[in-house]
């Protein structure tokens, strides 16, 4: 638990800047931290969890990390542990934003701070604070890319005239996470005056969120769904010219239903877009078959949830740039946003091989 010490000068004018004097202990190596991550069947947060421990056993701290398997239980259970083992901060990527109000319950008894990390957690007071990437601008670059994709914008990002009608299907993440909605947002605003216009179609006619969401973000899922589609809208020969993806395992399996069902060869496939800029999705963008992703460097992120955990266990007001967007339900979560990259064959070497995010070798 965080103590709060009071250190009054002998003058008797310390000043009481409140937080900034309160302090968990002078030492943080005595502190364990609690690093929940959803699952581990996406590189991107096997990256994630391993950045945060790492940064954090740098600084002295004392680490706990689990992977729920994208169990809400097992998420459960394991936050309870942590509290359990004494952690004094958590930095939380729920599974289902709604579902940790009673454990965080638990939490906020022991005072400990928690912080959401890329995914906002809902409908609890107690979440202090959170660090994610802009996830509306994610959403705008997806479909910013599609549109890129299909020759409607040009490189530099104007709108070129003339070109379609195109026929296109939309994808949409998983419903239980605060995330996903903000994608679809950004998405369809971009979008949405090239349907009003008719400029881009969608044979299928799913246009809603209910409609395009994946739960669990998982890739069979979205497999089936672009199938069944290709067989009731496509089947009697109506091309299919893009395919708005919010990331890059579900666009694994929309390739899959293309090149299988839809009978696409590569150089012939739709425009597929994406999201975190997995290997074997951006070896996909080299070789031609998915489009583009983005490019969320979790380096980042993870640093930014570090240095969030040590300035709250040391009494500190950690750094935010946005306190308006991410209201949980109880309250505005006061949260720090990092930029993100659209990436597609033209850049993937400046934005990941020469940043030092990947190896070359390890997407060739
Ligand atoms: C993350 C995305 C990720 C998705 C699926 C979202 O909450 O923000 O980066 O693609 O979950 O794991």
């Amino acid at each position: 638990a965080v103590v709060l010490t009071l250190t009054v000068g002998a003058t008797g004018c310390g000043s009481r800047g409140g937080a900034a004097e309160s302090s968990s202990s002078a030492n943080p190596s005595d502190s364990l931290v609690g690093i929940s991550m959803p699952t581990q069947t996406s590189e991107r947060w096997i990256a994630d969890g391993a950045n945060v421990e790492k940064s954090l056993k740098d600084l002295g701290y004392k680490t706990d990390l689990q992977f729920a398997n994208d169990d809400i239980p097992t998420q459960v259970s394991q936050i309870e542990n942590m509290l359990t083992k004494g952690a004094k901060a958590l930095i939380i990527a729920a599974i289902d934003g709604t579902t940790l109000t009673d454990v965080l319950a638990k939490a906020k008894e022991q005072n400990v701070k928690v912080i959401a990390y890329d995914r906002l957690i809902n409908g609890t007071p107690n979440v202090d604070y959170y660090t994610t990437f802009d996830n509306y601008t994610v959403g705008v670059q997806q479909a910013t890319s599609l549109l890129t994709g299909l020759g409607l914008v040009d490189a530099s990002g104007k709108k070129v005239d003339g070109k379609g009608p195109f026929n296109v299907e939309l994808f949409a993440g998983s419903p239980d996470d605060n995330n996903a909605n903000f994608f679809w947002t950004g998405a369809m605003d971009t979008l949405k005056p090239y349907l009003d216009a008719g400029t881009l179609k969608v044979p299928s006619g799913q246009t809603k969120f209910e409609q395009a969401a994946i739960l669990r973000w998982q890739a069979p899922v979205a497999q089936k769904r672009m199938e069944d589609i290709l067989t009731s809208a496509y089947s009697s020969g109506t091309k299919l010219d893009g395919v708005l993806s919010p990331y890059d395992g579900l666009s694994i399996g929309i390739i899959s239903a293309l090149t299988s069902t839809g009978g696409y060869s590569t150089g012939k496939l739709p425009v597929v877009t994406g999201q975190d800029a997995e290997k074997g999705s951006v070896k996909s963008i080299i070789a031609g078959e998915q489009y583009s992703t983005i490019f969320k460097d979790t380096r980042q992120l993870g640093a930014q949830a570090v240095k969030m955990v040590d300035a709250v266990l040391k009494g500190n007001e950690p750094e935010t740039n946005d306190t308006k967007t991410y209201n949980n339900k109880v309250k505005v979560v006061p949260a720090y946003l990092l930029k993100s990259v659209i990436i597609t064959k033209d850049n993937y070497k400046k934005e990941l091989i020469d940043s030092g995010y990947y190896k070359e070798s390890d997407v060739k």
